[in-house]
């Protein structure tokens, strides 16, 4: 059944952990280690089964092999989970145990935080190993760098749209207004774009009112907006069956990962002419802006490097354009040539 799932998926390596002192129960995934050692953030989650634990994390580390390809950068595909649970008491034991369980890796494996974790966790997690990155006075919330880069994967969207990547005019309506919604609301109001907002949570809505001068609506009805620019920046598949005869939109660009629920609602949109701008290639910018910390690199010249997802997401429509395939399966190819490249070298060279 396991070995059923990683053939499936096309992992590496499957990392079981458990730790009867601490109830620590981690899984860590490494999909692939052909373009470098694998990066990515451990996620806290109170899962209904461990079936789907291991779904998540197979499913999380895969997506980073194609965020690290498509971002050109020399890192693998990994991520952990940790099955929270009730019985958890001492978050900071728990955290040790993951360390060294990152530890056992070797250093195939750097993590970082993601949903659930924070950068206190990983300041113990950097307590058991040295392959942990994020951490606070390093390169620091990755957020605003993930906005900036969702910005910039928008202004190319715009380009190949209207011919002119300005967004000053422009309606954009904006769901999650949390650490990348906001940062990328202002960078849009910056730009002389009207926001349409919806969140959950009233006081992030008000505050986007306030300062950018954002109108709000519910957020079941953000979807049916009539706007120029859609962009997901709360939770994944809000593309979905149910909401794709809702948009009334030419561009759809944001930070939320795993935005298409199904592969059809990609080919959905492209159907219905809208274009869609890979969520893993749009909100690259945090990855980016922690392997500044492992190659060296400036917060600066990260957010440079963060800003360069323009120049790729442009290319990549024209690709899907020329080839007469929608912008996901584009995103895919990409990565999957910058992939197949590295394995024929390292064929090459051994
Ligand atoms: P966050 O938790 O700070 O913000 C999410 C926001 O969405 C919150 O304000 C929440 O209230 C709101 N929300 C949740 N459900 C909603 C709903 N049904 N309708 C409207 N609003 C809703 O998270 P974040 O760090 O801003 O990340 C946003 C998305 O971008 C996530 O999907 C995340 O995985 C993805 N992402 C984030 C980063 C990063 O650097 N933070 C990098 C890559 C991808």
């Amino acid at each position: 059944m396991i070995f059923e799932h990683l053939a499936h998926y096309g992992h590496e390596q499957v990392s079981f952990m458990y730790d009867p002192d601490t109830g620590y129960r981690g899984i860590i995934a490494i999909h692939s280690t052909i373009l470098g050692p694998a990066l990515g953030g451990t996620r806290l989650w109170n899962y209904e089964s461990e079936d789907e634990a291991l779904t998540d994390v197979l499913r999380l580390s895969r997506g980073m092999t194609a965020k690290a390809a498509v971002a050109g950068l020399h890192l693998g595909g990994g991520k952990s989970v940790i099955l929270a649970d009730d019985k958890i008491t001492d978050r900071e034991a728990l955290f040790h145990s993951h360390g060294r369980h990152v530890q056992s890796l070797g250093g195939r494996y750097t993590t970082a935080e993601d949903v659930g974790t924070n950068p206190s966790d990983m300041a113990i997690v950097r307590e058991e190993t040295e392959y942990v990155v994020g951490l606070e006075g390093r390169s620091g919330d990755p957020s605003p760098v993930t906005a900036f880069g969702v910005y910039r994967a928008m202004k190319a969207c715009a380009k190949f749209k209207y011919g002119d990547d300005s967004l000053a005019g422009k309606t954009v309506s904006v769901k999650g207004l949390g650490h990348v919604g906001y940062h990328l609301c202002d960078y849009l109001h910056k730009d002389g774009a009207a926001l349409v907002v919806a969140d959950i949570d009233q006081t992030k809505v008000d505050r986007v009112m306030e300062e950018f001068g954002a109108t709000a609506v519910d957020h079941e009805a953000i979807y049916g907006v009539d706007a120029d620019i859609f962009a997901p920046c709360a939770l994944g598949a809000g593309v979905n069956d149910d909401t794709i005869d809702e948009f009334k939109v030419d561009i759809i660009a944001g930070s939320a990962n795993n935005q298409l629920a199904h592969d059809r609602n990609g080919d959905a949109l492209d159907e219905r002419g809208i274009i869609y701008a890979p969520d893993y290639v749009a909100n690259g910018g945090g990855l980016i802006n922690v392997n500044a910390e492992l190659a060296g690199w400036t917060l600066e010249e990260a957010h440079a490097k963060a800003g360069e997802i323009y120049h790729t997401m442009l290319g990549l429509l024209e690709i899907a354009r020329d080839e007469g395939i929608p912008s996901y399966k584009a995103a895919r190819r990409l990565a999957q040539r910058r992939i197949d490249t590295a394995r024929r070298r390292a064929a090459v060279a051994s």
